[in-house]
């Protein structure tokens, strides 16, 4: 099998191929914090599978990496010794896009018109090194085997694959290199201090060394290389931890939190977790994992541990365990009671802190709320336990046309007001009309009114909110009556004779026959004549509607 093979690229990768090429966007520094991050990921799996098999590390060089410019031939090189790939693997990591976000983003790159700057904002992975270069070429052997591939692509439709020379095998005795033929106007990147930049701007907190080589004198490492979760507090500055957050995230906005602390005690660990203040691309993709990664004793496990539960999935960072044992396989951390232990208190430490920035720094507090709030709201079902918390955290858009809370809510409740009261529909600009608001505004009550989808699953069954309970406008039995109206001629009269009353309804009764379960009375209605209302018991037409729209 000496022959070279010709693939094409999955359609994705096409797409994503030629807005790059064709990019005339500058911020192009970015491909080499992916390539040193993919880079480090090869290191952390070798690590990782050699506590299994001692073997595969053998008597090497110490995992690194190497960058390696050469002006002659124009090429920045980006070496590893990690695990490397196979050939089939060269196949499917390089000329596919697996993740889910990546896929969502290519799709909104190409709506977007400056879909480039978000290239910037976002990384797309090895794919991102095509801004820089017209053609790449990456040979790899796998840590343990013998053979060593080549994959090689001028970005177009497809990569060949092919056996590697002599040569080249006798260079790569593990791990991957990626050598990029620079393009003319990315000759920069030849340049020591350009690359010393932009490895202490983005990827200083790889836990790898990463050594420049230059081409003329010795090899000296340009990054610190040590974990900045393992430091202490007092010793790191609001930029160093905006560094940690952009690399561990691979993120280019700033983090809207910032938790940092360690854990003594029965068990011993290390926290340090972000929240972005921008949205990813697949928050609601139903595969979506939380992102945070498990370490233990600077060992890098898994970024699939499910640390946090699933509406704290936007937060981002590390957890590096003391006591964890390091040959624990990821199956077995699912059930492991240590690390229930740690997923519980994390989710705690991470709530109350929401708390307190909501509290301390309500601007930031915003951000992650107009980004997330309709993920942390799914945690109003899911999680009975922080329930309360998480109705206190939450900010609603009520007809006050303010974002709230249930405290400032209930502070402006009115003479006699004891319930909070809601309504749930698919947008705010519709709820705003809707005839169930009449009863409502007719006594100037704030009324919560909800739009996104999780608010029918949260509101379909009963809660309170520092003991009162929260109403929809829409279902039977509220006690609106003992509120007076703002306007005394809206009071119905009492002294109007009710023979009337009993009249209509049997005729309303008659005509709608087995449509409705009853007919009553209302005293919630100004000016629309009538309304249809859930019965109390039953579940809101809201959620009846998203359900019959899923089981479609
Ligand atoms: P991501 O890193 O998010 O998975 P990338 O596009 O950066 O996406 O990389 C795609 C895949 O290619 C990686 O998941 C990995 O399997 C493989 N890969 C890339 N670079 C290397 C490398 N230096 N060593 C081993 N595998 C690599
Ligand atoms: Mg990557």
């Amino acid at each position: 099998d000496t022959a070279v093979h010709t693939q094409p690229f999955q359609a994705e990768v096409s797409e994503l191929l030629h807005l790059m090429v064709h990019s005339v966007y500058s911020e192009t520094d970015i491909f080499l914090r992916e390539l040193i991050s993919n880079a480090s990921d090869a290191c952390d799996k070798l690590r990782y599978e050699a506590i299994a098999s001692p073997a595969l590390l053998g008597e090497g060089d110490a995992l690194k990496i190497r960058i390696i410019p050469n002006k002659t031939a124009k090429t920045l090189t980006i070496a590893d010794n990690g695990i490397g790939m196979e050939r089939q693997e060269l196949i499917d990591h390089l000329g596919t896009i697996a993740r889910s976000g990546t896929k969502a983003f290519v799709s909104k790159l190409k709506e977007a018109k400056d879909g480039l700057g978000l290239i910037g904002q976002f990384g797309v992975g090895f794919y991102s090194a095509f801004m820089v270069a017209d053609k790449i070429v990456v040979i790899s052997r796998r840590a343990g085997e013998s053979d060593v591939w080549t994959w090689s692509s001028q970005g177009g439709s497809g990569f060949e694959i092919a056996r590697a020379s002599d040569e080249e095998a006798a260079r790569v005795t593990r791990g991957t290199e990626i050598v990029l033929h620079l393009k003319d106007d990315a000759k920069k990147y030849l340049e020591t201090y350009e690359i010393e930049r932009i490895v202490t701007a983005y990827s200083d907190n790889i836990l790898f060394p990463i050594e420049l080589v230059p081409e003329d004198g010795e090899p000296r490492q340009i990054n610190s290389a040590s974990a900045l979760w393992q430091r202490s507090k007092s010793e790191l500055t609001a930029d160093d931890y905006k560094k940690a957050y952009q690399q561990i995230a691979s993120a280019f906005d700033d983090p809207a939190m910032t938790l940092h602390y360690r854990a003594e005690g029965r068990y011993s660990y290390a926290v340090l977790l972000f929240a972005p203040s921008t949205k990813p691309f697949d928050l609601f993709e139903p595969n979506r994992k939380g992102r945070v990664k498990l370490y233990v004793r600077r060992v890098f496990i898994t970024d699939d541990a499910d640390l946090l539960p699933g509406y704290l999935r936007f937060i981002r960072g590390v957890v590096d365990s003391e006591d964890l044992p390091l040959n624990i396989s990821r199956e077995m951390l699912q059930n492991n009671p240590q690390l229930a232990q740690i997923r519980k208190a994390v989710a705690t430490r991470v709530v109350s802190e929401l708390e307190s920035l909501a509290e301390k720094d309500p601007e930031n507090f915003a951000k992650i709320w107009d980004a997330f709030g309709a993920v942390l709201k799914e945690g109003i079902y899911e999680d009975f336990e922080r329930r309360e918390k998480l109705l206190a955290l939450s900010r609603f858009t009520t007809t006050s046309g303010e974002k709230r809370s249930l405290k400032q809510v209930i502070g402006d409740f009115k003479p006699n007001q004891t319930e909070i009261y809601y309504l749930v529909g698919d947008s705010i600009e519709r709820l705003k009309s809707n005839p169930r608001l009449e009863a409502a505004t007719a006594r100037g009550i704030e009324v919560l009114l909800l739009s996104d989808p999780v608010d029918a699953f949260w509101t379909s069954m009963p809660s309170e909110f520092e003991g009162k309970p929260l109403k929809s406008l829409s279902q039977g039995d509220l006690n609106l009556d003992l509120i007076p109206r703002i306007d005394e001629k809206d009071e119905p009269k009492k002294d109007e004779p009710a023979a009337d009353e009993a009249t209509t309804i049997a005729v309303i009764k008659a005509a709608l026959g087995e449509r409705v379960s009853d007919v009553k009375a209302s005293t919630r209605l100004t000016s629309s004549a009538s309304c249809l209302v859930a019965d109390s018991q039953g579940p809101s037409r809201e959620l009846e509607r998203i359900l019959s729209q899923q089981n479609r």
